[in-house]
């Protein structure tokens, strides 16, 4: 088992340039006539880091993580984090192209640039829990085989809200068990960060295309004759041979046996 963390330490860095020296504040606080101090007002403590109104929202910019939107309000020391396999994109540019061919004229369908198979939803995990998270991950995936896998359909996903649609190139049923072994040993993970396990029924596909809205019943219409023009390129063989986990920036690789 091999760890690359590419993360810098900048932001812890950071985290600490944010914290006030409070000893420097205490001896200059005011005092009332009848000599009790008058605590600051927490936002003068923040000096330049001062709170603009909702300073801690983040605006939500789909398109930059394609399509995946956050069901939760971004906030300070909440990090984003999710755990996938990493899927090289440029094996998949042919498949995306013809795919989006069939779809450009009545949808806005979008490439989907950053490609994998999801092992656990986007959940939210505090700052000080990262490195213990991704440690207790190593370990759970440390006895995991790579492996090759076919992918011989496509399928028409959905997010929760229904917000968002995807075409996915749906792992064959044949490494379903394989997928579901290493699935078990992420689950236990997070279970044991009391965070949001993956679906009860996984689905694991790699989603090549998105768009905004619910039209999965439309593209599914399509499906037959997406496949019928995929015929020469499926069923593809990729090699599953590394975990990924991003955690905010912070981007981590679990390297198979
Ligand atoms: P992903 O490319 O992994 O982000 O997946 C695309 C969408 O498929 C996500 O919004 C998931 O919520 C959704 N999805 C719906 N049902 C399932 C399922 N059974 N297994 C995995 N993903 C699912």
């Amino acid at each position: 088992m091999f760890l690359v963390n590419y993360s810098s330490s900048s932001e812890s860095e950071d985290e600490k340039s944010k914290e006030v020296d409070n000893s420097t504040i205490i001896n200059e606080l005011p005092k009332t006539q009848t000599n009790r101090i008058l605590l600051p007002q927490a936002s003068s403590l923040l000096g330049k880091h001062k709170l603009k109104s909702n300073d801690d929202d983040v605006t939500d910019d789909p398109s930059k993580h394609d399509g995946r939107i956050r069901s939760f309000k971004h906030e300070r020391g909440n990090w984003a984090t999710y755990v996938c396999i990493p899927v090289e994109t440029n094996i998949l540019e042919d498949i995306q192209d013809i795919c989006l061919s069939h779809l450009e004229e009545n949808f806005n369908f979008k490439t989907s640039s950053e490609m994998h198979i999801s092992l656990t939803k986007t959940i939210v995990l505090q700052y000080h829990f990262i490195e213990s998270f991704v440690e207790t991950l190593k370990t759970a995936l440390q006895s995991v085989e790579s492996f090759t896998a076919s992918l011989n359909n496509i399928k028409v996903y959905t997010n929760a809200e229904r917000t968002r649609t995807f075409l996915a190139l749906k792992v064959d049923d044949l490494y379903y068990e394989k997928m579901l072994n290493i699935l078990h040993k992420v689950d236990k993970v997070m279970k044991d960060f009391k965070l949001a396990t993956f679906y009860e029924d996984p689905s694991f596909h790699i989603s090549i295309l998105w768009c905004t809205g619910d039209n999965v019943s439309l593209v599914e219409a399509l499906v037959p004759t997406i496949m019928e023009s995929l015929m020469e390129r499926l069923p593809l063989h990729l090699k599953f041979d590394k975990i990924y986990c991003k955690s905010g920036f912070k981007e981590y690789n679990f390297k198979l046996k």
